[in-house]
């Protein structure tokens, strides 16, 4: 067996070969111990090793789950994330929500922010790194949770980003304020499951759609709720699905936020909503 071999494994289960290369090289670092000079440099792997790799390439063609759930960990933003099925793997898409919230933190000086369905802690420990503020992450999934905590700790992050299990602001005090309210939070309708992809149906349900057929369920008990918890001044920032920006306009103008900027992705899809909370 070559690593060509466990290449086609994966681009015969229909993975491009761009991809299958990349996934192969994350196998082989995660499960042989090998770096990226002991690859390019061509350093032999033992028959042992080889043949777990292998078996990890053909779980991954034949069940389809996401690479990042069998190897355990996604990057993001330069940083290493452990993921497991009880948490969304952190999309490239996201970096846009963190990169806007680090921007108003830092210009504004503000110190404390809560990041809303957590997940993994990704936005929250990604805050915390590059801000002086420190990030309240939340979450209804107990586990999804202790993988928050796990990131966090690996990041150093201690006191800087810390974790609640709350379903939205159920547990949040009256008198907690904060300076910013982030959240990638689920968006998808749940008519849109039986056409999503393969890898995605490994991931959480909870983190992915809402109850009702336009995604607003959790933009609309957020943003409701949010003018209790923001400071004067204070900002709300979300991630957006595909299509949701004007909907999700409509709501933050109900619940009296002004200021409303919308930033697109890469695709030029409105990916990001931010808006200011002015008290009245
Ligand atoms: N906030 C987490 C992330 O962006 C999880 C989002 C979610 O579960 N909907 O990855």
């Amino acid at each position: 067996m070559l690593i060509t071999d466990i290449v086609k494994i994966l681009t015969d289960s229909g993975i491009a070969e761009n991809e299958a290369n990349i996934e192969v090289r994350l196998l082989i670092e995660k499960f042989a111990g090998f770096n990226l000079i002991d690859i390019i440099t061509g350093k032999k792997l033992d028959e042992g090793k080889l043949k777990i790799v292998e078996e990890k390439a053909k779980l991954r063609a034949r069940t389809r789950e996401p690479i990042q759930y069998i190897i355990g960990e996604a990057d993001f933003m330069g940083e290493k994330f452990f993921v497991n099925p009880s948490v969304l793997i952190p999309r490239d898409e996201t970096e846009i929500l963190v990169t806007k919230a680090v921007e108003i933190i830092n210009k504004n000086n503000f110190k404390s922010v809560l990041d809303m369905c957590t997940g993994s802690g990704c936005i929250a420990c990604m805050i915390a790194k590059n801000t002086h503020s420190t990030v309240l992450g939340t979450d209804i999934s107990f586990d999804a949770l202790e993988t928050a905590v796990k990131n966090m700790e690996r990041m150093e992050l201690f006191n800087r980003a810390i974790f609640r299990k709350s379903d939205i602001f159920s547990k949040i005090s009256d008198e907690e304020k904060f300076d910013v309210i982030v959240s990638n939070p689920p968006y998808i309708p749940p008519s849109q499951k039986k056409t999503i992809q393969k890898e995605v149906t490994f991931e959480p349900d909870i983190a992915l759609y809402t109850k009702d057929e336009k995604g607003m369920e959790f933009y609309e008990r957020i943003a409701k709720d949010a003018p209790h918890h923001l400071n004067n001044g204070g900002y709300i920032l979300f991630e957006l699905g595909i299509g949701e920006s004007k909907n999700v306009a409509e709501i933050l103008k109900q619940y009296r936020f002004s200021d409303i900027q919308v930033v697109k992705d890469l695709a030029n899809i409105d990916r990001v909503i931010l808006a200011k909370y002015v008290f009245p």
